[in-house]
């Protein structure tokens, strides 16, 4: 996979793009691996931060996200409860598992694309990227998934199927933040994040 993509190693016998091999953060030989987990930029850091804290469900089912995570993230699957030692009534009641899992997909794929595209905006454009700017597009692209099933499930499947699939998705994280309506789906308002509290304030430039 490193190969197929213009980092690390693949610079090493480009005359005068040798240096395009390290890191411009920290100065290891860029991976995959490195960009989109192990440097220690703190978009990185801020980033799955973010996907740890909108996950609404127990953090004991929040993956330590390393790359065969971000890899297989597709098949991603928090466990049954019939094969945990569940703590409480509510956790063993926890219904059917596949909204939970879709989240945690969306989740984990946009979190790892939207680190993936600031480095290149940081080491192509040369472009750094404030704390706020982070937050924002991340919330922005989560909510695009967010609003895509909303306008699939009202607008154009618009069956019960659809329409409970974004519900078991989506509900558990939008809750934290509004006393959702009954008809939440047609509010095109009712976002991630919208009402959160503010996760970090500092607004200085990261690297
Ligand atoms: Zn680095």
């Amino acid at each position: 996979m490193h190969g197929t993509f213009m980092i690390g190693e693949f610079w090493t016998n480009i005359q005068e793009y040798e240096y395009r091999k390290w890191c411009a953060v920290c100065h290891e030989v860029e991976t995959m691996e490195h960009i989109l987990t192990d440097c220690p930029t703190e978009s990185v850091r801020l980033i799955w931060d973010l996907a740890r804290e909108t996950w609404p469900h127990s953090q004991d089912d929040w993956p330590q996200v390393d790359f065969g995570t971000i890899l297989g993230c597709g098949s991603l699957a928090i466990t049954p409860p019939e094969n945990r030692d569940w703590q409480n009534q509510a956790e063993r009641n926890r219904p059917n598992l596949s909204g939970p899992n879709r989240l945690l997909h969306i989740l984990i794929s946009e979190s790892a694309y939207l680190i993936w595209v600031l480095r290149c905006e940081r080491s192509i454009q040369l472009k750094t990227h404030s704390v706020q700017e982070i937050r924002n597009r991340w919330l922005r692209a989560i909510n695009e998934r967010l609003t895509n099933d909303k306008i699939i499930a009202t607008r154009i499947k618009r069956n019960g199927a659809m329409m409970m699939s974004v519900d078991s998705t989506w509900k558990a994280a939008l809750s934290r933040e509004w006393e959702l309506p009954p008809n939440w789906m047609t509010d095109s308002e009712v976002l991630v994040g919208r009402r959160a509290r503010n996760v970090r304030s500092r607004d200085e430039h990261v690297h």
